[in-house]
């Protein structure tokens, strides 16, 4: 009998995780590979966050702290939403990463059988997560012509009495589509329905927003403020993936269980980076705005440029670093080795192995037909990765 436990086998591990590091061995092998399958901002984390990190070292703070974050860090969450809605520090988690706040949040309230819908294309993490917690992630296909956001009819008809909640995330990964204001108040109008509902509403790439301003479900949805968990976090906007502070925002009974599973798993994240992430917040913003402006650039150089490749279809994203553009045109066309390319997964291996250019098929992301395109890398490199690709699909027959 084998010693794992049964559902273990229903989990699949991260795949964006397992490209990126499948791209990082050949290129340690000394292949020249260029990795655009990566979710994380290329630039290091800013150099004013680092100080208060190495100040936070020196000053002793390397302790265990209040499972749930440090008080100083929780006001300036409080601080961040104080114009947009009012909360108390009993409403907010700090957790390793805003992966953790959305773990510990179904593990904190799904029951077996219980159903979370997913729109898709959606984050490779949440129906994984969603099946550790013994819940049934209910996936519903949102179509391109809507830029893969769910509307209210879709989201309707996937509600029954065990929907326990619904994932909305905008900005998008991997479409980096963002929901309108007029998107988000019908998605309102049907959730007033259904007061059992929970929303979960992981804004992480919220602040990456290139053609408005930053904005999300809570700032239209005052009926709905009791049911609504605000997922946020610093990885994203300031560069800070590897510190892994994120938190979730939301009701005191919700983020109370949310502590008990913390504490008796990870308990508090990382001290040091709670200073970064404090530092991070109440700092300057200037290199985040700076930021935005760099990306929104690359965004455009990117969206030029994979449109201009015969055969792949690209849709302008809105915000986060993804682009999702469509490669269903190639399936059944032959790679000179004879080989058929028959969905996301051989169209991106093949160019792995004949562009060297790594990025991640759609069917990841529940997705047939399309792949993500991160934009977080250098002007050059998206210019070289643009040229491989164009080069490698013309000789696909
Ligand atoms: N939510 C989405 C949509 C993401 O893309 C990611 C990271 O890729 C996360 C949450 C997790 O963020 P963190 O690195 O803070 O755990």
């Amino acid at each position: 009998m084998s010693i794992l436990a049964t559902y273990i086998h229903n989990i699949k591990p991260s795949a964006t995780l397992a490209l990126a590091n499948k791209a990082k061995e050949l290129k340690d092998k000394g292949v020249d590979v260029l990795n655009l399958s990566v979710g994380e901002p290329d630039f290091d984390t800013f150099e004013n966050i680092k100080e208060a990190a190495i100040n936070a070292i020196r000053a002793g703070k390397t302790k265990y702290t209040p499972v749930g974050g440090i008080t100083e860090l929780k006001d300036a969450i409080i601080d961040v939403y104080k114009d947009r809605f009012v909360c108390t520090r009993e409403n907010i988690i700090v957790s390793t990463g805003a992966k953790q706040a959305i773990y510990n949040a179904l593990l904190a309230t799904v029951n077996e059988g219980d159903e979370v819908i997913i729109p898709s294309p959606y984050w490779v993490s949440y129906p994984d997560m969603v099946k550790i917690a013994r819940g049934r992630p209910v996936i519903v296909d949102c179509d391109a012509r809507t830029n893969f956001k769910i509307i209210p009819d879709l989201l309707e008809a996937a509600i029954t009495s065990r929907t326990k909640w619904l994932f909305l995330n905008s900005p998008n990964n991997p479409t980096g589509m963002k929901y309108s204001e007029v998107e988000l108040r019908e998605l309102v109008e049907v959730l007033k329905k259904y007061p059992n509902l929970y929303i979960l509403s992981d804004d992480i790439y919220e602040m990456l927003s290139y053609e408005d301003k930053p904005y999300s479900l809570v700032d239209f949805a005052e009926p709905l403020r009791g049911r609504i968990l605000v997922i946020n976090g610093v990885s994203k906007s300031y560069s800070m993936t590897g510190w892994r502070i994120g938190y979730a925002i939301g009701p005191t009974e919700i983020i109370k269980a949310m502590s008990v599973i913390q504490s008796q798993s990870t308990s508090n994240p990382c001290s040091i980076s709670q200073y970064a992430a404090l530092e991070a917040l109440n700092g300057t913003q200037q290199y985040l705005l700076d930021s935005i402006k760099i990306f929104r650039k690359k965004r455009d150089i990117a969206y030029n440029l994979l449109s201009d490749i015969g055969g792949i279809e690209c849709r302008k994203s809105e915000g986060a670093f993804y682009l999702f553009p469509e490669c269903s045109s190639f399936f059944g066309k032959k790679t000179p080795e004879g080989g058929v390319i028959e969905n996301s997964n051989d169209f991106c291996g093949y160019l792995l192995q004949e562009a060297r250019v790594a990025v991640v098929p759609g069917s990841a992301f529940g997705a047939e037909g399309y792949f993500r395109f991160s934009y977080a890398v250098s002007e050059e490199i998206l210019t070289k990765a643009s040229h491989r690709i164009k080069e490698a699909v013309e000789k696909l027959k």
